[in-house]
């Protein structure tokens, strides 16, 4: 498979290794948004949120609450924000899943996390919840 990441695991690319366990690797991103952004990627090959097992993503979120408390730490972060995009519609370039762990410090001006916030409208919002759980599957 013509994957960048699945190279990357399997080492035939190289990159800065920060976790290496039996289902998620772990590594440092080579244009970071911020000082030690990271990311967390499942070793199984899955494209996005919709084809990822939910016991691979058990395992990368794991992994991502473990590597923010690790670069917090490490860095003297004040603030974490995780990142995980699905879609060429959300702006997701590696078609293989990724979860970006990007520092935070106070002021430091990155926009990642500002948008502009619309007022919902409640009927509206009712009739989309209502639409969304019929297609919420049962835990499996
Ligand atoms: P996105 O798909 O938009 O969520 O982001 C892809 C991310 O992968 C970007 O932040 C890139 O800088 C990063 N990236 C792409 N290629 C590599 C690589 N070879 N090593 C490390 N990071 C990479
Ligand atoms: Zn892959």
């Amino acid at each position: 498979m013509d994957c960048i990441f699945c190279k990357i695991i399997a080492g035939e690319i190289p990159a800065v290794t920060v976790l290496d366990e039996e289902k998620v690797f772990a590594f440092m991103d080579i244009n970071p948004a911020s000082r030690g952004h990271m990311l967390v990627v499942p070793k199984n090959h899955a494209e996005n949120i919709f084809e990822i097992s939910e016991a691979d993503l058990s395992a990368v979120m794991g992994a991502v609450k473990r590597c923010a408390g690790a670069v917090k730490e490490a860095l003297g972060a004040e603030g974490i924000t995780v990142l995980q995009l699905n879609g060429t519609a959300s702006d997701q370039l590696v078609p293989h899943l990724h979860v970006h762990i990007m520092p935070r410090w106070e002021n430091d001006g990155m926009s990642v996390s500002q948008w502009d916030m619309g007022k919902g409208d409640i009927e509206e919002l009712k009739n989309m919840a209502r639409k969304i759980i019929q297609h919420i599957p049962v835990e499996s």
